[in-house]
């Protein structure tokens, strides 16, 4: 990972979970993508899927793409943090490896709809809600057109489920506006180093600074004795 733009960044003791939201065509996948050159550590969650792949799509890097067979036992295994249905098909975030990954100091990105966001904001699991809004639903669409993945049906079932994706706006612990995409970027990678620097996440860089202040304490008494000794 290509992460030269933040060297010398101190990675947090805990990785912190980012729930990514917004309707299809958003700009979830380009400001994730571009966050995760950027940003050391940062892992995304690769979601369970029973929709086809699209064109480039490949198995286990985009989805892990499923039987409805396979992913239902797996909900019955309890395998999923949170899984819902989405234009028709099952859609579900795996626990173990979300588990595994913030165990390790490594955060992750979760691209999931809204009834994700609830799902994992009632597991009481501590996250950041972030929701990415499109300037207008006109430029949505023209986006979703424009992204050359969808047939126009397709493109019009997505456009009718936009207001349930949005009419939980004021849910989330951030809104960030994808307008200007240079702009969006920076909002977008703010939040998150935001998040990642809180002090929640920081006891390792709490207990160096503590460390500083004792090493320095001790070397002044140090020098203070040495004075005192060499006194007439
Ligand atoms: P999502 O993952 O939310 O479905 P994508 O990241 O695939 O959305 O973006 C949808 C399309 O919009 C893509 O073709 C992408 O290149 C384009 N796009 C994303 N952000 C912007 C932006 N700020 N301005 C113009 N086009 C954008
Ligand atoms: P797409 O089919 O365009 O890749 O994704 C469609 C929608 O499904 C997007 O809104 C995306 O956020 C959502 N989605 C993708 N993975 C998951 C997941 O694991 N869980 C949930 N709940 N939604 C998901």
């Amino acid at each position: 990972m290509d992460a030269g733009e933040l060297t010398g960044w101190r990675r947090p003791d805990r990785g912190v979970l980012f729930v990514i939201t917004g309707p299809s065509g958003v700009g979830k996948s380009t400001l994730i993508k571009r966050a995760r050159q950027v940003i050391p550590d940062l892992g995304f969650s690769v979601s369970a899927t029973t929709r086809a792949p699209r064109a480039g799509e490949v198995d286990g890097i985009d989805y892990h793409f499923l039987e409805n067979d396979r992913f239902e036992e797996l909900v019955g295994q309890g395998a999923f943090l949170e899984h819902a249905r989405v234009y028709d098909r099952w859609y579900g975030t795996l626990r173990a490896p979300v588990e595994e990954s913030l165990a390790a100091g490594r955060s992750i990105v979760l691209d999931i709809d809204v009834a994700g966001h609830r799902q994992v904001r009632e597991s009481g699991m501590p996250a950041v809600h972030i929701l990415l809004l499109p300037p207008d639903l006109i430029t949505l669409e023209n986006r979703l057109r424009r992204r050359g993945t969808d047939s126009e049906e397709t493109i019009a079932r997505r456009m009718d489920q936009v207001a349930g994706q949005l009419e939980a706006v004021a849910e989330f612990d951030h809104l960030v506006v994808n307008d200007n995409l240079r702009t969006a970027h920076k909002v977008f990678q703010g939040v998150l180093l935001g998040a990642l620097t809180r002090t929640a996440h920081r006891g390792g860089l709490v207990r160096t600074v503590r460390g500083w202040l004792a090493a320095r304490k001790e070397s002044l008494e140090g020098t203070a004795e040495g004075e005192g000794s060499d006194a007439p």
